[in-house]
């Protein structure tokens, strides 16, 4: 039987230049840091993880040592202990079912029921342009064979916002499906904005409605149960979020109480595949969209789409992209072969586990320790 062997941790940064500028974030980011951990088994076989920054697993290896990898149940227990205790390391999760995979000779797609081997991407972009460079790059996503694409809101005026909506809508007709997030769920550290009350949400609610979004993303803070309940009942466009919910318990809540049409957690930032699998299914029992959010790195937005497809019937996942400033080279610079989208879609293949290789040169070059 294959044993746990030994865990591996490395961190990675690689200079932006010029930097990134996100719409979420007040301060341009200088540098894209990656994690990266490796579980090696007692027959020489590596599962690989990455996609947050495994702060509070050092000290703990030996909980996992000499454990059979395939018991994820058991590791998911521990990590989330873990988690309560000191950090997150959702990746280590992602790296046993890589390992697991490789042991059974299957892709994780499979392993989670095998629905199907692809999801359709929406093209998810970071930076705000001004309108007219906004539906320039509606224009190219279209162009690329995206079906859809999430624009971002944080000008300051909400009405700017709009103006970059309309400008859309008004290029790109009815071409591509539009989501919009607001980003009230979460913070910086630096940022102490007060989150959109209820009425702040339902009057750009209204505006999302007229220019027929998909879904409106975080409209209120994440805490805000009660507010994302009574926007849903008072609004038709789709209510989307969970992205930084940290408990499963918070999730179920989420989804009993009637917040969301959407629920977006990140297996890379809670729970793993372990843990959101139940989410996902709890999602889909309750006629709600399980699809999760995918900003960290390229190996985040693989993890998530094998959880995705392998349970199946989202309509979309994210697909982080909006270049030059969000390149497949920045995003994926931990990957030997960039993440592409084909035609619109996310295609996931026979190789086992994650069908990841990692660009050990890059990494190298790129270690901090
Ligand atoms: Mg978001």
């Amino acid at each position: 039987m294959s044993l746990i062997e030994k865990i591996d941790v490395t961190h990675h940064r690689l200079p932006l230049d010029p930097p990134f500028v996100a719409s979420w974030d007040g301060r341009p980011r200088q540098n894209f840091d990656v994690t990266v951990v490796r579980v090696t088994d007692s027959e020489g076989r590596v599962g690989f993880g990455s996609g947050d920054l495994m702060l509070g697993l050092e000290g703990h290896e030996d909980l996992f040592i000499g454990q059979d990898p395939r018991h994820l149940e058991r590791h998911y227990e521990v990590l989330s202990h873990i988690q309560f205790h000191y950090g997150r390391c959702w990746p280590l999760d992602l790296a046993l079912w890589d390992l697991t995979g490789k042991i059974m000779g299957e892709p994780v797609w499979r392993l989670l029921g095998g629905r199907c081997d692809r999801v359709r991407a929406y093209a998810s972009s970071g930076v705000l342009r001004d309108p007219g460079a906004m539906a320039e790059t509606a224009e190219r996503f279209a162009e690329a064979g995206f079906a859809a694409m999430k624009i971002r809101f944080h000008r300051g005026d909400w009405r700017d916002d709009i103006r970059a909506l309309e400008a859309v809508r008004e290029r790109i007709g009815h071409r591509l499906e539009l989501m919009v997030d607001c980003n009230q769920g979460w913070r910086m550290p630096w940022d102490t904005e007060a989150p959109w009350s209820l009425k702040d949400a339902v009057t750009v609610a209204r505006e999302l409605e007229r220019l027929n979004v998909y879904w409106m993303e975080e409209p209120l803070h994440r805490a805000d149960r009660d507010g994302m309940r009574r926007l849903r009942d008072r609004v038709d466009v789709r209510v989307a979020g969970g992205e930084m919910t940290r408990e499963l318990y918070e999730f179920r809540d989420l989804i009993a109480e009637g917040c969301l049409d959407v629920v977006q957690p990140d297996c890379a930032l809670v729970g793993g595949i372990t843990g959101l699998r139940r989410i996902a299914v709890m999602a889909r029992e309750f006629g709600l969209v399980f699809t999760p959010h995918t900003w960290s790195n390229g190996f985040g937005v693989i993890a998530n789409t094998h959880l995705t497809a392998g349970i199946g019937e989202a309509p979309f996942i994210e697909f982080p992209y909006d270049p030059p400033e969000w390149s497949l080279e920045r995003r994926d610079y931990l990957m030997a072969t960039p993440f592409e989208h084909q035609d619109g879609w996310l295609v996931l293949d026979e190789q086992p586990g994650f069908g990841v290789a990692l660009d050990e040169e890059r990494l190298a070059a790129t270690r901090l320790s």
